[in-house]
């Protein structure tokens, strides 16, 4: 018997990876549904290859074009479109394991929604915890899911601890540390950053990802997200995760022990060894990932993050301290201002600017429900969007 898979935002770069991993093992893995936005003939070539059940796009529109593509392919896979279907492939009875690799806020409600049926979760898209940390994390709490952090640093994280961290006791860890590899801008000045194109900030020296990862790696609001990511994922205070820099991405992250022991987990930057590492946990399959070659690496190098001229770092400091729903806030901001700096609307260090000055218009409360943090989502929205409509 094989476990079925569902993968939201199949298309985009972490599902391209992981379906490169399953489809490695046909006998361990099939694929129930996939789902996409734009990229169709994308989509219903993964379909076709895999031979999914279900496909699931936005809108009416985007699924009479796949099924039309789907038909032509001879695929055997069911269109639906719309935010309920993404739930219910998510949340199938069938299904046994569900890839969260939705980008943004629209990755909420689905991965919601696997965790509410008790799926194993493979955690990509961190905007989901950032934005709705203390929802999400009761209702991970309540059900009886797995939930298996994908994050490279995460992952990192994962493997390092002690098994009864898992388990509610952290006497034997005093710090968590987040490894970062400082972006495209590592050594670029203010003025520099200030002309960077959306090309330039996308040319991650390590990674290969999407478009609005890679902005956040060049803006280090990824490292910021990650640093809430991390609070909830390890139920760990913000004053005992560290950030460290370290530009050749061998490091993931690390686990700093009360006896002086660090314990590390390295690899080559692919995304494929978190990603199988989460498929097949507890147990290890071959990722394709190719061995760690220490000595052509030769040198690992580490500096300290530089806040001043990474500010989206600070803002997300500060929103993590502040809590509530700051860091909704902040994400919401941010994706508006990431896409509007892609849309070359926006200069890259106007993105820190449009953070900050919608985070100065919210007084924060503790959100209550996910309509509540949905509300706070639309509201920073709509303040950021007037804010760059005003620039
Ligand atoms: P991507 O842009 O390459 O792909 C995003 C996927 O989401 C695509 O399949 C797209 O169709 C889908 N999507 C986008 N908007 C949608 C919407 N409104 N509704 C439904 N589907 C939508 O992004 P990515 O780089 O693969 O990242 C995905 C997630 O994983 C992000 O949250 C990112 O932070 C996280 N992540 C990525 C990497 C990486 O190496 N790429 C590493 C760590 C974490
Ligand atoms: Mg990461």
């Amino acid at each position: 018997m094989t476990q079925s898979i569902t993968v939201l935002g199949s298309t985009g770069s972490i599902g391209v990876n992981t379906l490169d991993v399953i489809a490695q093992h046909p006998e361990k893995y099939s694929i129930f549904a996939l789902t996409g936005n734009r990229q169709l003939e994308k989509l219903a070539s993964q379909c076709l290859e895999h031979n999914a059940r279900y496909a699931v796009v936005n809108d009416a529109d985007s699924a009479h074009q796949l099924t039309a593509m789907i038909v032509e392919k001879n695929a055997a896979t069911e269109v639906l479109y719309g935010e309920q279907a993404l739930e219910e492939v998510a949340a199938d009875s069938q299904v046994d394991m569900v890839m969260a690799a939705i980008v943004g806020a629209a990755g909420l409600v689905p991965t919601l929604s696997a965790i509410k049926a008790d799926k194993k979760v493979l955690l990509a898209n961190k905007e989901s915890l950032v934005m709705a940390g203390s929802i999400f994390m009761q209702a991970l709490n309540r059900s009886e899911a797995r939930l298996l952090p994908i994050d490279s640093e995460h992952n990192a994280i994962f493997q390092c601890l002690p098994n009864r961290y898992r388990h509610g006791d952290q006497s034997a860890v005093s710090k968590l540390i987040l490894s970062a590899s400082g972006g495209p801008f590592r050594t670029w000045t203010m003025q520099q950053m200030e002309a960077a194109t959306p090309e330039q900030a996308c040319a991650h020296p390590n990674w290969h990802m999407g478009s609005k990862i890679s902005v956040d790696s060049a803006s280090m609001m990824n490292k910021g997200l990650e640093l809430i990511e991390a609070r909830w994922l390890f139920d760990t205070p913000v004053d005992r995760i560290e950030i460290i820099v370290h530009p050749q991405s061998i490091i993931h992250s690390l686990v700093q022990y009360v006896d002086g022991s660090v314990i590390a987990q390295m690899g080559n930057p692919d995304m494929r060894t978190p990603i199988a590492h989460g498929l097949a946990w507890p147990e290890r399959i071959d990722s394709g990932v190719p061995e760690l070659d220490l000595c052509e690496i030769a040198k690992l190098s580490f500096e300290q993050p530089d806040r001043q001229r990474f500010p989206c770092l600070e803002l997300a400091y500060h929103a993590a301290s502040t809590g509530g729903d700051a860091p909704t806030v902040l994400n919401a901001a941010n994706e508006v201002a990431v896409d509007a700096f892609l849309n070359r609307r926006i200069g890259f260090t106007q993105i820190a600017k449009v953070v900050e000055e919608t985070l100065s218009q919210f007084s924060f409360s503790e959100p209550e429900s996910l309509q509540a943090v949905q509300y706070s989502d639309a509201r920073a929205r709509a303040v950021s969007s007037s804010l760059i409509g005003q620039l």
